[in-house]
């Protein structure tokens, strides 16, 4: 464990290239990947995760929105890097930053186009996306001939990609729909490629997809969260390593007496005599307020220590009656993939939304 006096997501690389080997060898040998960075790479520092990776040779880093990508170059990051969300207004930035788009709408592309002629710039990468039933980000399958007769009449722009996002990857009761999914892509493809004389790669799949429908790979898988140790099923993460260990301290201990309150709004009223332990970490540093109350816990030398009260912006008040602890002892919010589970499950939420809420305040300390 390392040791550290305050509030710290430790970050371990050698899980992170664990994970990506793991990943990988569950790939044909000639199928791209592609690394999924954003958010802060999920939360565990962008920079650190990209270098860690371009080490390792991935293909492609995407991330959602352009700052995302300006942060990753002017880091030095020489990886090609999709932008999945870009706006009409990022587009200058994508020429300027080596960023490459995705494609999403006729608005997008045309503006895109427009940047590209003034600035006198030829084939420049981009990745068209189809909506083939996540309803979110992409053009509908009827666009492909107004798609073609567009960039056959304009080579501002290459087609480099052509992509699709599927939308229950991690459910086997979704199978049905999902294989409907990767035909319907499959028929975009077809159509695409009978008229355009250059190959372009092929991309559906994102973790719980890359390790549930092989036969969905094509190209280039998108694989995020099992990078950081997270899979939908626990077959998948108890061989995937946990990158992110968010750990604290103990502040101060309390006895608070029968009858007394702890935290705002009396949320916790003492039955019994009870010791309490302040903790430096609040709902600012990405403790959702749906912990308090005895929801959520933290673990101190091997033990649960329940949240007592509210969730503070910069504090929790855990019960540690049962626990010999004393001020300045270490403790962990969370350091195994099952203790983050457990904690999204009983709070209603996902190792998605905990992860990536943990706030540019917490220090990183890079394990390597
Ligand atoms: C975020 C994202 C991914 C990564 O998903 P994981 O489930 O984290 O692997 C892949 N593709 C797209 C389009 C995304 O937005």
């Amino acid at each position: 464990m390392p040791q550290n006096a305050s509030t710290f997501l430790s970050v371990d690389l050698n899980a992170l290239v664990h994970n990506y080997h793991f990943i990988k060898s569950h790939l044909k040998p000639h199928t791209k990947f592609l690394a999924v960075i954003k958010a802060f790479a999920y939360g565990h520092e962008a920079v650190t995760i990209a270098k860690r990776l371009e080490k390792e040779n991935v293909a492609y880093f995407a991330v959602a929105y352009i700052q995302e990508g300006i942060h990753l170059r002017k880091a030095g990051i020489k990886t090609p890097i999709i932008v999945l969300h870009p706006q009409q207004s990022d587009v200058q930035d994508c020429v300027t930053y080596n960023l490459e788009p995705n494609i999403y709408s006729f608005k997008i592309l045309e503006a895109f186009q427009e940047c590209l002629i003034k600035a006198g710039v030829q084939q420049f990468p981009i990745h068209l996306k189809f909506n083939t039933g996540l309803n979110r980000l992409g053009f509908s399958s009827e666009d492909v001939p107004t798609i073609l007769i567009n960039l056959k009449s304009n080579s501002t722009c290459k087609i480099t990609s052509v992509f699709s996002h599927l939308v229950a990857s991690e459910d086997v009761e979704e199978k049905s729909f999902t294989l409907k999914q990767i035909q319907t892509y499959k028929n975009i493809l077809d159509e695409i490629q009978k008229e355009i004389d250059y190959p372009f790669i092929k991309h559906l799949t994102n973790t719980s997809g890359t390790l549930n429908y092989p036969e969905a790979h094509f190209d280039m898988v998108r694989v995020g969260i099992g990078l950081y140790g997270y899979a939908n099923d626990i077959k998948w993460t108890s061989q995937l390593q946990n990158v992110g260990k968010l750990y604290s301290v103990i502040s101060q201990i309390h006895s608070i007496q029968k009858g007394e309150s702890v935290g705002y709004n009396r949320a916790f009223i003492a039955e019994k005599e009870t010791i309490s332990a302040t903790i430096p970490i609040g709902h600012a540093d990405g403790i959702p307020r749906t912990w308090g109350k005895g929801k959520g816990y933290i673990t101190i030398h091997g033990e649960k220590a329940p949240i007592i009260g509210n969730v503070c912006m910069d504090m929790i008040m855990v019960d540690v009656s049962n626990i010999a602890s004393k001020e300045g002892d270490q403790v962990s919010i969370y350091d195994t993939q099952q203790t983050l589970e457990d904690l999204a499950t009983n709070t209603g939420t996902i190792s998605y939304e905990l992860l990536t809420a943990i706030s540019q305040r917490v220090l990183r300390v890079i394990v390597d």
